[in-house]
């Protein structure tokens, strides 16, 4: 199942994207939920960090060393930064299409609700 996710990549609906290439786009969240929220997304549909397989190995380091290279660009590489990805309904995944959650620009306090 498609998600809306296909479509920014596809760039069938607009997003505010800052990069991508033949395996990720990466795009700011349309909630931020810190100064720096951005979203990288392989281009293949992965619903779920459960269905990557062996094949996708190499798309999902890939999206870390992307994350890393925005960080960078984003100036949160030296303060810090958080990578999260969420799965299923007790990770709070919303979009049934695997991404990588860049949060940083300020403390992000615990990492977890206890
Ligand atoms: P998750 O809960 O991990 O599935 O996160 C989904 C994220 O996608 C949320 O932070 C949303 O704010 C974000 N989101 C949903 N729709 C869009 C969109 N059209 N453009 C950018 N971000 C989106």
């Amino acid at each position: 199942m498609s998600t809306i996710f296909s479509k920014i990549i596809a760039r069938e609906v607009p997003a505010n994207i800052v990069y991508q290439d033949d395996r990720v786009t990466a795009f700011h969240d349309i909630n931020p939920a810190a100064p720096v929220h951005i979203l990288i997304v392989p281009n293949k549909e992965i619903p779920t960090m459960n269905d990557a397989t062996p094949e996708d190995e190499g798309v999902l380091g890939h999206m870390l060393l992307v994350a890393a290279q925005i960080a960078r660009e984003h100036n949160i590489a030296e303060s810090g930064y958080r990578l999260i990805i969420n799965t299923n309904a007790d990770g709070g995944q919303e979009v049934f299409h695997l991404h990588l959650h860049l949060l940083g620009g300020r403390p992000l306090g615990p990492m977890v609700q206890r």
